[in-house]
């Protein structure tokens, strides 16, 4: 990737830091303590609380440990049998903070327990030398607030990502979600002003802030996520015969369709727009049926999880039980072959801070249709590496999907478009991004230290 390039997607709405002298060029810090709060870096994604932000972190802080920049990771302990620290890389540690009973505490109950978390933060900083850690850097609107705390107590900067914005996800939510609480807002309000820096997915996601936080223009970045192109790649043999053979490996019929759902299994993610498409595409080609699969890989999260049956249920009353495959998360390199094997990723989503499933499907060589918000026209070229679809009528995604069906020349132009959209997003880039990111929070630091 050119340096323009990289610039491209990792552009710095923060423009250069202020022209006062301090001592010293601005450095990089040496050692972050990294805050996941609510969920840890050591789960599974694809269930419950874990998702985008477990892989962003893990992989974030892998790549940041290659720059020299040790980081600690701060999780909630969800068992007492957690040891008090784990090594997750080279230079990455993650450490459990007690706070709260362990099992069988869901989100919602956590703001409760971010006292008892600021305690237990404390006390590793406590430790060590003060200036121990030279930064902070916490995920979502939960370890904000901590990070707030941690970062004036310690006299560090605090860059912090939304990840989620409680308005943006309550003007778009899905039938029969529940709506962020208040208190969300308050306290995401709270922490865009605290923070030194704001780390937004997209210029969109930048605008947001601005728009509906009262963010700084100045201290909002943008900074596009990556994705593992060692990981999520075609098989050596190409497109077309690594296809085929991921469809052997998973037991998948060679001359099947196959739109792939990935991801929780939530209403805000719409699985059941794509399973209403799949019924309607039935309706209209019925000689699909016989070579139609719909894999949904993934389990029950947020409110889904008060029913996680609800979609198993849905199939069944649209008559369509026999093309929808049910599978629980899996680890990444098997997910590789999930998207290895499939026609097209279906992305319904109504809210997407990025939507990094998208990514890893077309590195794979698989195009997305995905609903056209958040972070996913950046992730898809509409009618390049995908289809963009406006809304979430069923019809509209049935029709993207018989573009496919219909056309199976259309796929292979898409496959070699969605391969180099894919190659264009990098960890190595995104961390280089962060750790300019860093820098210029404290030069600012430092600056305002010195002033005040
Ligand atoms: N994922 C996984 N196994 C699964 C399903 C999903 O590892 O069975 C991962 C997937 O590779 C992706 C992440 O979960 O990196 C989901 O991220 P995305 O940004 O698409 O959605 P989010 O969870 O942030 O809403």
């Amino acid at each position: 990737m050119t340096g323009l390039e990289e610039r491209r997607h990792a552009t710095a709405l923060t423009g250069p830091p202020p022209r006062l002298r301090t001592r010293g060029a601005p450095r990089r810090p040496r050692r972050v303590a990294m805050l996941s709060v609510h969920t840890s870096p050591l789960h599974q994604p694809g269930t419950g609380d874990a998702g985008g932000m477990n892989v962003y972190i893990v992989e974030l802080a892998k790549r940041l440990a290659t720059l020299d920049i040790e980081v600690e990771i701060f999780t909630r302990a969800t068992s007492a049998a957690l040891p008090p620290s784990v090594e997750l890389a080279p230079g990455v540690l993650v450490r459990h903070v007690a706070a709260g009973p362990y099992e069988g505490l869901a989100k919602e109950d956590l703001p409760a327990q971010l006292c008892a978390f600021t305690h237990g933060l404390t006390r590793v900083w406590a430790g060590h030398h003060p200036g121990h850690y030279d930064l902070v850097h916490s995920h979502y609107w939960l370890s904000g607030h901590v990070g707030r705390l941690a970062a004036e107590r310690w006299g560090v900067p605090l860059v912090h990502a939304m990840h989620t914005m409680a308005k943006v996800k309550n003007a778009s939510l899905a039938q029969g979600d529940t709506p962020e609480p208040a208190a969300r807002v308050i306290g995401e309000t709270q922490v865009v002003r605290a923070a030194d820096r704001l780390i937004a997915n997209t210029e969109k996601e930048a605008g947001e802030l601005l728009r509906h936080y009262d963010a700084e223009t100045g201290r909002v970045a943008v900074v596009h996520p990556g994705v593992d192109l060692q990981r999520f790649r075609p098989d050596a043999r190409g497109v077309e015969a690594g296809r085929s053979a991921a469809r052997s490996r998973l037991g998948l019929p060679q001359d099947a369709l196959i739109p792939l759902f990935v991801g929780r299994v939530q209403p805000l993610k719409a699985p059941d727009v794509l399973l209403r498409a799949v019924a309607r595409l039935l309706q209209e080609r019925p000689w699909l049926r016989e070579r139609l699969v719909v894999p949904v890989v993934g389990g029950p999260s947020g409110s889904g999880l008060a029913r996680p049956e609800g979609l198993q249920k849905l199939a069944a009353r649209l008559g369509i039980s026999d093309v929808v495959l049910f599978r629980p998360p899996v680890g990444q390199d098997r997910l590789a072959d999930w998207y290895r094997a499939a026609s097209v990723l279906v992305m319904p989503s109504h809210s997407e801070s990025f939507g990094l499933v998208a990514v890893e499907a077309q590195a794979c060589g698989t195009p997305v249709i995905a609903a056209e918000v958040g972070g996913l026209p950046v992730a898809v070229r509409d009618g390049v590496s995908g289809i963009l679809v406006r809304g979430h009528d069923p019809a509209d995604y049935a029709r993207a999907m018989y573009g496919f069906a219909d056309d199976p020349a259309r796929r292979t132009r898409m496959s070699e478009a969605a391969l180099r959209h894919a190659r264009s997003f990098g960890w190595a880039t995104a961390a280089a991004a962060t750790a300019d990111v860093y820098k210029a929070a404290l030069h600012d630091h430092r600056l305002a230290r010195r002033i005040s």
